[in-house]
């Protein structure tokens, strides 16, 4: 289901790019807060929910940073994994998959999801240590 809504042929990259341009925008705004430098890695949150091609999005920061103080800038990409609640169990479980939304240990099916649709900036380092930024954590979109 979730797949198929985030199968795209050319939208994946207009929509990809337009992430990258807003962390590029949100990077540059928390560097020049912070008084300036040059961005040495980006640290991103995303939830395999997320409809966030991995790769296109590379390529769209590759695009979008040009010029700016991120233009060396390294990107880590952390993925978050579905976690359901299962009422069953009483407890928060990780899926190995989006195929099915049910608790792999019961089979319980959950629509209940807690984690996994996150598009979050986590972290910036800038190439002086000294003057590391720490990011406002939040949604990027
Ligand atoms: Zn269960």
């Amino acid at each position: 289901m979730v797949k198929s809504v985030c199968r795209r042929v050319w939208g994946f990259i207009v929509h990809e790019l337009s992430i990258a341009s807003r962390i590029v925008e949100l990077v540059g705004e928390q560097v020049c807060a912070a008084g300036g430098g040059r961005v040495a890695a980006v640290t991103l949150k995303i939830g395999t929910l997320s409809c966030v091609h991995e790769d296109a999005l590379r390529f769209s920061f590759n695009l979008a940073r040009e010029g700016t103080p991120l233009a060396d800038a390294e990107l880590r990409v952390v993925t978050v994994p579905v976690v359901i609640w299962c009422a069953a169990c009483g407890r928060e479980v990780t899926l190995p998959g989006i195929q099915k939304f049910a608790c792999p240990e019961c089979g319980t099916p959950s629509g209940d999801i807690r984690a996994g649709r996150e598009l979050d900036l986590e972290s910036i380092e800038l190439d002086d240590e000294a003057a590391a930024v720490e990011a406002s954590k939040g949604r990027i979109t």
